[in-house]
């Protein structure tokens, strides 16, 4: 066959192939029309699905952890009666549930919460100890966000659990892992957060009403005043009860930090499995109007170019597969 024959060949496929698929559309306009006609929908139907989306989390290449420990009823909370404030008796978690059931076929389950502001993984905004500054709705949303910076203290913590991360812990990490970055969000690790929520164990006492005879560890008064001073920090946190070590029961950075307007994070969990240089950590704060703290949902994102800790899964593959490929050259 000469090459316009060949032409004429392709030409009568080309046209075959546009007939079908006009007739596949005439199909397909014939059924959608039907299904529109004969398909009566109820208001509480399903809505049909989205189209794909065209951003999701996965799409942002890197590790993701979460920081927050469960909220739940029975999270320690530090005993306000004991501060001579008239609250012995004060309840401090009250679950009331509003609906939980049908009306006609829709389903309706909605529950009134009542809980202490300082409880489980939670913010102190500046008006928690200083009288006059932020409150919740008033921390500008780029304070809560920053590069994370984790100073782990797990050793020296064994050895005295009522201890206070001093100015050299900071500059032994940072000889380590360089300076940190100003607006960082910085955070002790001193191991506590495997003993949430069990009261007696955060406590470090069998008497959780009392906080004279509390034992866990914090900040020293001059780790903060540097971190402030010399770093200008976003957040402080913690994976304690307390900025503040429980020994003696007085809160000296608390009352230099929030007259500052810095707010702080107590009971941050998981921050023996992010990094301790190299995340973004982001605090999911309440925007509430007077709000001297709340619950917050705190996450981390890994930079996956640094993300050590995830060696042991993923650089085995490559050696298996290469292993399995040398295998099978030996045997071919
Ligand atoms: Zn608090």
């Amino acid at each position: 066959m000469g090459i316009h024959s060949n032409g004429r060949v392709l030409h009568t496929v080309n046209r075959n192939l546009r007939s079908i698929l006009e007739e596949l559309r005439n199909i397909h306009g014939i059924f959608a029309s039907l299904e529109r006609t004969c398909t009566k929908r109820s208001n509480y139907d399903r809505p049909p699905p989205l189209p794909a989306r065209s951003w999701s989390p996965n799409n942002i290449k890197c590790r993701k952890l979460d920081l927050t420990h469960r909220f739940i009823r029975d999270a320690p909370k530090f005993p306000l009666g004991s501060l001579g404030s008239g609250l012995e008796n004060l309840v401090y978690f009250n679950v009331t549930t509003l609906s939980e059931q049908y009306y006609g076929d829709m389903w309706l389950e909605a529950r009134k919460i009542e809980f202490y502001e300082h409880q489980g993984t939670h913010i102190d905004a500046p008006l928690h100890f200083g009288n006059g500054r932020q409150s919740l709705e008033q921390i500008p949303p780029e304070r809560l966000y920053g590069p994370g910076v984790v100073i782990d203290v797990r050793d020296k913590v064994k050895v005295n659990p009522d201890y206070a991360v001093t100015v050299d812990d900071i500059l032994e990490h940072e000889r380590e892992h360089g300076k940190i970055p100003p607006n960082a969000i910085v955070n002790m690790n001193s191991g506590w957060a495997n003993k949430y929520p069990d009261a007696r164990l955060v406590f470090g006492t069998a008497n959780v009403t009392d906080p004279s005879s509390f034992h866990f560890p914090g900040w020293s008064p001059e780790a903060c005043e540097m971190l402030l001073q010399k770093r200008q920090i976003n957040v402080l946190g913690v994976d304690t009860p307390s900025i503040d070590p429980a020994q003696p029961p007085i809160y000296p950075c608390h009352m230099y930090l929030q007259p500052n307007n810095v707010p702080l994070m107590e009971y941050v969990a998981n921050l023996d499995s992010i990094p301790v240089r190299n995340t973004t950590i982001v605090l999911g704060a309440m925007k509430v109007r007077d709000g001297t703290g709340g619950p917050t949902r705190v996450f981390a994102f890994i930079d996956e170019e640094h993300d050590d800790m995830t060696d042991s899964v993923e650089t085995i593959y490559p050696w298996v597969y290469l292993i399995f490929i040398m295998l099978c050259c030996l045997y071919m």
